[in-house]
Order: structure tokens, then sequence, then C-alpha cells
């Protein structure tokens, strides 16, 4: 199994991570990959980057050295109702969404129960297409409640390369991760596998990740970023629900 798409990427804009759009198109060109998403930390991230940035995202080609850009973001969950810390006039201009827990953001982590909770209430809003590192000690969610809903809701869960690398914030991620995939690789759910790169050497590297997949019994079918027609059928299906 191989990846053409890494839709998990940061560059200068997030505020701690360190590459440029330059450095990590030309990084991904090296390593024949087709499709990158430049997905920088909403502006609720302490340096997360300023709604400008999102709404200047259109400057940016749709391909460069042969490499498809998309223009997202990585959404922060604002409070126990679910808001992004994104407007809807910003979000509709972008190409994919992620949401995900993060520290110091506005929601504070509570049971397992609220917060696969609040994760399910950001699957309803129309412009989230996937939930990122689902696994995650400081916000702790029930792995079956959650690709549950992933499936009645028609979104893919990500399994994130950087959670299982040694200077990750997120502690057992590895636990939770294998047990995410394992219910997604039994009831067929589409997954992806992302690097979550802060530094252009990442880009494209998710060995981690595709192990605990295989480890997990995913198929290759079941990962939209092996292909970038998937990825694209995959996005298109999401935006034509939102206009039901
Ligand atoms: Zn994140
Ligand atoms: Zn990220």
């Amino acid at each position: 199994m191989k990846i053409e798409a890494d839709l998990h990427v940061h560059t200068v804009a997030s505020g701690h991570a360190f590459s440029t759009v330059g450095e990590i198109i030309s990084e991904a060109a090296k390593k024949g990959l087709k499709m990158v998403a430049i997905t920088d930390h909403g502006p609720g991230l302490p340096g997360g980057a300023h709604p400008y940035h999102f709404w200047n995202l259109r400057i940016l080609p749709p391909e460069l050295n042969g490499v498809r850009i998309l223009k997202g973001i990585e959404a922060n969950i604002m409070n126990a109702d679910a808001d992004l810390d994104l407007g809807v006039d910003y979000l509709q201009n972008l190409e994919i969404v992620h949401v995900g827990f993060h520290p110091s953001c506005g929601y504070v982590s509570g049971s397992a129960k609220q917060n696969t909770s609040v994760l399910i209430k950001a699957m309803d809003n129309p412009f989230v297409d996937f939930v990122v590192h689902p696994g995650n000690a400081k916000f702790p969610i029930d792995p079956e409640a959650l690709v549950e809903a992933a499936l009645e809701k028609g979104v893919a869960l990500e399994i994130n390369n950087s959670s299982f690398l040694p200077t990750s914030s997120r502690e057992s991620a590895h636990d939770f991760d294998l047990s995410v995939a394992s219910l997604a690789a039994e009831k067929g759910l589409p997954v992806i596998l992302s690097s979550d790169a802060h530094l252009y050497t990442q880009v494209g590297v998710v060995d981690e990740a595709m192990k605990i997949a295989m480890d997990a019994g995913v198929k290759s079918e079941q990962v939209l970023n092996t292909s970038v027609s998937k990825v694209l059928d995959y996005l298109t299906k999401r935006r034509n629900q939102r206009l039901k």
C-alpha cells in the first residue's frame, strides 16, 4: 500500500511549524506524491493562522511542480456545542476541513462520553470532512461510538503518523488508534493516513500510521489517500451532501 496524497500538512502559518509551501511542495514532488493538503491550524489555537490566511489561500495555484494543492484547515473545537474557530464565510471557500481536539483552544476535555458527543456534533457540521488524530489521552473518547457515528454521517477518520512519534504530545495514541482502526477495518469505514508534518522532511511519511492500519486489517480500498481520485470523489460527495 502506498499513498498518493498527504492530506494533513502544516506550514509556518501554523505558528509552531517550520516550512513554507514551496519547501513542502518540492519535497512532495521529490517523493512522488501527487497531492498535498495545506491544513494549517485555525485561529483558535495559540499562534494559529489568522482568518485572513484562510481567505487568501485563493492565491495558491491548484497545482505546483506537478503536485495538486488542496487548500484547507485543521479547525479547532471551541466549546461543547462543537463550534469551530473559523466562520462559514471562510470555511465555504476551503477544499478540505479537518477537525480535531487540541488543548488551549476553548473546549476543555471532559469524560470520554462528553468528548465523544462533542466530536460527533462536530461531524454534523456540513463543512467538516475528516476527524483527525482521534487517539489522544488528553481527550479520551469512546472508539465504538465514534466509528458508528462516522459510518452513519459518512465522515472518514484519520490515522495520524505524528501521534506515534516519540516527539508527539498525544499520549497513548497507539493503542487507541489501533482500536479505532480495527473497528474501521471491521465495518469498512474509510480512513486516511496522514503525516501531520510540521517540517518539510515529514511530508508523505506515514510508516507508523500504515503499520497500525495493516495490523488492524484495514484494506487498501478503505484508505482514501492511496489515490487522488478517491480523495476527490470523497470530497465531492461531502460537498454534495452539504448542498442537500
Ligand atoms: Zn492536530
Ligand atoms: Zn495537524
